[in-house]
């Protein structure tokens, strides 16, 4: 999960860690003007989205006065920026810079530990200076079982090349972020830029915080945060009606229970020349409700010509869904895709023939897991 950066602004001052002056988040021009009025400083006006390059697209804005920020927010707000439409902006006092650095922990899997990455180049994509200047990236490794000790802070401040003044802060900024990375359950702390202000003052201008999707049970207040099931997206409709399911860029619909089953059907469509259009793990033990709910929401996909409904019968009773397949049918009414469903394994027999017998125009039962893909295929040319 990722967090919008005036979130992990707050995230990194809970652990003292010194960042741009505290600043609010305004949904309008209006409410932005009377921030700036407020804070009585130039301002910066901030687009808040999940991603980064938002100076570059335009989404950041030095304002010198209300004025300005009013009309900063009100072309950055509604602007899109790879794909993320600005609906928030965060208005805060403008530091003064004299200096960008790059500073960020993260989750090396490679590695099986955590990395720092520091450089004296920093406000640029830190990958162009990875590629032409590699000797300014230092790259450390902490062994996450150990920590991180002072000692090793300093060192990285020394070896970045970090002007004398700055390494004593620098280096217990890192410190306070490590802490706040480990105990966060933390996959990425990006700071880009740390900054050097011209009265020698070491701090965070920007935040990029990723949060392990798996440990949000520990951090019920971070997991409030995350709004990635508001709005109405398929995924976020999907989410609310907690299925397990994502988005993919073809015309084939496909639901299996399991998700290692469902990984095996995307490549089999693929191998039969088909693309498909999401995946839906309908879970191990899928009821003929959750069946029922995982084809209306496939069905409801405009991209989808075809679904490949592939189960395979555990515990799961190829009967049940089968009778799960027909009531949903019965439940849409007027079906415009064709449903090819593949059953096999625990009464398979007694499940395909219940929807031979149904003698329904929009199913066509299979056997075989590359039969059925094929199958799809060959009805996404003729859809
Ligand atoms: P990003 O483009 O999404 O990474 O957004 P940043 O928060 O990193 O901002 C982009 C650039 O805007 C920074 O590298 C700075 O050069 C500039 N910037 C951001 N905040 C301030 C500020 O408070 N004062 C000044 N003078 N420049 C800022
Ligand atoms: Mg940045």
């Amino acid at each position: 999960m990722d967090l919008m950066e005036y979130q992990g602004k707050d995230l990194f001052r809970r652990y003292g860690i010194p960042t741009s002056a505290q600043g609010q988040v305004a949904s309008s021009a209006d409410d932005a003007a009377a921030l700036a009025t407020g804070f009585g400083v130039p301002v910066m006006v901030k687009a808040q989205v999940l991603t980064g390059g938002r100076g570059k697209a335009g989404g950041v804005q030095y304002c010198p006065d209300p004025a300005a920020a009013r009309a900063a927010a009100e072309r950055i707000l509604g602007l899109d920026i790879k794909g993320h439409v600005v609906g928030l902006v965060l208005v805060e006092p403008a530091s003064d810079i004299a200096e960008e650095y790059y500073l960020s922990l993260l989750v090396d899997r490679v590695g099986k530990g955590h990395k720092i990455i520091c450089s004296a180049e920093g406000g640029v994509e830190i990958e162009q200076v990875n590629r032409t200047n590699p000797e300014k990236v230092v790259k450390v490794d902490v062994d996450p079982t150990a920590g991180l000790s002072a000692a090793t802070a300093r060192r990285v401040m020394d070896d970045a090349g970090l002007p004398e003044r700055a390494r004593d802060q620098a280096a217990a900024l890192l410190l306070g972020l490590y802490q706040g990375f480990v105990d966060a359950d933390a996959t990425l702390f990006e700071v880009n830029p740390l900054v050097l202000t011209p009265d020698d003052r070491v701090i965070a201008l920007d935040a990029k915080v990723s949060i392990d999707g798996n440990a949000l049970f520990r951090h019920p207040d971070l997991a409030a945060l995350d709004d990635s099931s508001a709005g109405d997206s398929l995924e976020a409709r999907a989410k609310q009606a907690g299925l397990q399911y994502v988005k993919l860029d073809g015309d084939i619909g496909v639901m299996g229970n399991g998700a290692g089953l469902v990984m095996s059907t995307l490549d089999v469509v693929n191998q039969a020349g088909g693309r498909p259009a999401n995946f839906l793990d309908a879970g191990g033990g899928a009821s003929a409700a959750s069946m029922a709910t995982g084809i209306a929401f496939v069905l409801g996909d405009p991209q989808v010509k075809v679904m490949l409904v592939n189960i395979f019968g555990g515990i799961t009773r190829c009967d049940d869904v089968a009778r799960g397949v027909l009531g949903a049918l019965e439940e849409i009414g007027e079906v415009r895709q064709k449903l090819v469903v593949r059953l096999d394994g625990t009464n398979a027999e007694e499940g395909r023939r219940l929807l031979t017998e149904a003698d329904n125009p929009n199913i066509v039962p299979a056997e075989k897991m590359l039969d059925a893909a094929e199958a799809a295929v060959a009805l996404v040319k003729e859809a």
